[in-house]
């Protein structure tokens, strides 16, 4: 089936679905996630903040423009990889997302992954990281890709290359670690484009 439909699909079933109903109600939009459909790698982070809930599209505000300047690092745009978030509304002021929300929107997420079959999942912070690798430690494990085989609520099981990096957040006002990022997010851009030419 065409990868935008399906992904139109997921978002319909969010919202047939009633998932998180008071972050529904408070959010304006529904934040699914964008970019290429074939990318070879996914950014995920955490939930959309307030310029993403009024835009509907993840990453726009000041992260995002940190972003940008983190794919541009490593020769890429926005429209070279796929960008989304565990979560799909907006918490109220921000507030970290809690557990039981990052858990309603997993399936959703999971289908989301199954359906651009990136090489390389970069999780972005520790809300994202954590649900890949709970064991995990950022200041350890950072720029690291490691295989993880994810198991669904159906019992099939995927094994995915996740890379964990630092959120970009963290990094807006923090030079040093800004640095980290560019640097991570280029060495693993490169193993993404090393698995795309073997493959
Ligand atoms: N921070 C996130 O984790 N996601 C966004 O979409 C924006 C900021």
């Amino acid at each position: 089936m065409n990868r935008q439909i399906e992904l139109d699909q997921i978002a319909a079933d969010i919202v047939a679905n009633n998932v998180c109903p008071d972050l529904a109600e408070s959010a304006t939009n529904l934040v699914l996630g964008e970019g290429n459909l074939n990318a070879d790698i996914v950014l995920i982070g955490e939930a959309p903040g307030k310029k993403e809930d009024e835009q509907g599209r993840p990453f726009v505000g000041a992260s995002g423009r940190f972003s940008n300047e983190m794919l541009a690092g490593a020769g890429l745009t926005r429209e070279g990889v796929y960008i989304t978030n565990i979560v799909k509304y907006r918490p109220p002021n921000n507030r970290d997302p809690k557990p039981s929300e990052k858990q309603a929107f997993w399936p959703y997420l999971a289908r989301q992954l199954e359906v651009i079959d990136p090489r390389v999942i970069v999780t972005l912070g520790r809300h994202s990281m954590e649900f890949f690798l709970p064991e995990a430690k950022i200041g350890e494990v950072h720029g690291q890709a490691v295989t993880k085989t994810v198991t669904y609520d159906d019992g099939s099981e995927h094994s995915w290359l996740i890379a964990p990096l630092y959120h970009p957040a963290a990094a807006l006002y923090n030079g040093s670690m800004r640095q980290t990022l560019i640097d991570d997010f280029m060495a693993i851009a490169q193993l993404a484009k090393e698995l795309n030419q073997a493959a």
